[in-house]
């Protein structure tokens, strides 16, 4: 092997990106991630909640079904193993009025044919014994539902990474790739100097950048490359913790999970995220929404002290699908197919896709040689 040729290059050290390399590591392949930031996990693999999903929602033939049921318990199974912070808090997802009731049902049948198997029926009287806080008229309750410090896990795959010899080449920006004789022809700058890198495999896990790096491919056929759409995600924060023990969702819409009660570590409570459809990449939280979370809170939450209420954080979801197309998908491009083999794109990594990353890691080295 020359220097500067590696059998992997990943771009992007998000939880995904990570979660590839560390595999790729580990099989023995010689693995380099190229990051555009000075540190790991700073785009939205820190802008989430921190769920660890069970996989309820997602529509019986699409790749999130696929991942998410193992993808948690792979999770925990992980978490446990190298000692990353997490808590199985278990979620109630409420109906607060009649109307949503069919919608539960939905929710039920869905997740027991995506492997959910654990979903319960739950009445509202029941939710708020457990909850006193939350009212509802009716409810599920999925009891592998939990949350993870996003941070440390990151910190835990990238230790695994370099354990197995790989490593993050940090500031330092995908400009182009070429192929030549099988072999990707990566430019990349840093400090303003222009560099190669050759590579074997190519792995694109740039997140909401997806497309725009992918277009910098100058092989590739430009109609392989889904068009992104970012559905910003709001989040409401209040800094405390009110004594609330499971994540509590409402029915979810087309667009998102609902605005739902998360939780941090220490079990202060936050609410969102939000769906704002937006061409920007702006992390700032508009105060002008605060009503329209209160309104939606104060459904299953009645006595939610509304001063409590302060704009936090927000996270971009990269979706395939525009507003009111319906339900987005990933899509993991392997372009084999088009006579490129070991390129992987990795578009509409949304969520679950932190809860999926192991799995997702896995599905990703099948594909490559
Ligand atoms: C609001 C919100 C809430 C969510 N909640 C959850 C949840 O509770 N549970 C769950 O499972 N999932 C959740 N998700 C999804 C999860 O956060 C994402 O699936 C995951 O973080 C995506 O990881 P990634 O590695 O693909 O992307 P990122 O974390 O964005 O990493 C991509 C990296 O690529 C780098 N990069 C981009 N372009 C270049 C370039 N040209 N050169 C070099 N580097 C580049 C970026 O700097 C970045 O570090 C949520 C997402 C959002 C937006």
């Amino acid at each position: 092997m020359t220097e500067n040729t590696y059998d992997a290059v990943i771009i992007g050290a998000g939880v995904i990106g990570l979660a590839i390399s560390r595999k790729l590591a580990q099989e023995g392949k010689d693995v380099l991630i190229i990051e555009e930031q000075g540190q790991i996990g700073s785009v939205t693999s820190s802008r989430n909640s921190g769920v660890i999903h069970a996989g309820v929602y997602y529509d019986k033939d699409s790749l999130k079904a696929k991942f998410c049921p193992d993808g948690n318990r792979r999770m925990y199974e992980y978490c446990v193993s190298r000692s990353v912070p997490h808590l199985n808090t278990g979620k109630f997802i409420v109906a607060t009025s009649n109307n949503e009731i069919e919608k539960l049902e939905v929710i039920y049948d869905q997740a027991k044919s995506a492997g959910v198997i654990d979903i319960e029926k739950v009445s509202g009287n029941h939710v708020s014994t457990v909850e006193p806080l939350v009212k509802c008229v009716e409810g599920l309750y999925v009891p592998s539902s939990g949350i993870v410090d996003t941070s440390a896990l990151m910190r835990s795959y990238l230790g695994d990474i370099e354990d197995n010899g790989g490593m993050v080449s940090y500031n330092t920006f995908l400009k182009c790739a070429d192929l030549s004789n099988n072999l990707f022809k990566i430019i990349v700058t840093q400090n303003n100097e222009e560099i190669e890198i050759n590579s074997h495999i190519l792995i694109n896990a740039s997140g909401i950048f997806a497309e725009k790096v992918a277009n910098n491919f100058l092989f590739l056929d430009k109609s392989n490359i889904p068009k992104t759409y970012f559905a910003k995600g709001n989040y409401f924060e209040t800094g405390k913790n009110l004594g609330i023990k499971h994540l509590i969702y409402p029915v979810p819409n087309e667009a998102s999970l609902g605005l739902h009660l998360g939780l941090d570590m220490g079990m202060t409570v936050r609410f969102g995220p939000d769906v704002e459809w937006t061409d920007e990449i702006n992390y700032t939280v508009d105060i002008d929404r605060e009503e329209m979370f209160y309104n939606d809170i104060v459904k299953y939450i009645p006595s939610i002290d509304r001063s409590l209420l302060k704009p936090g954080y927000s996270g971009i979801r990269p979706k395939l699908k525009n507003q009111g197309e319906g339900k987005s998908d990933f899509k993991i491009d392997c372009v084999k197919q088009h006579g490129i083999d070991n390129l992987i794109n990795l578009f509409g990594m949304e969520s679950p896709g932190l809860t999926s990353s192991l799995v997702i890691a896995d599905y990703v080295c099948e594909l490559v040689d």
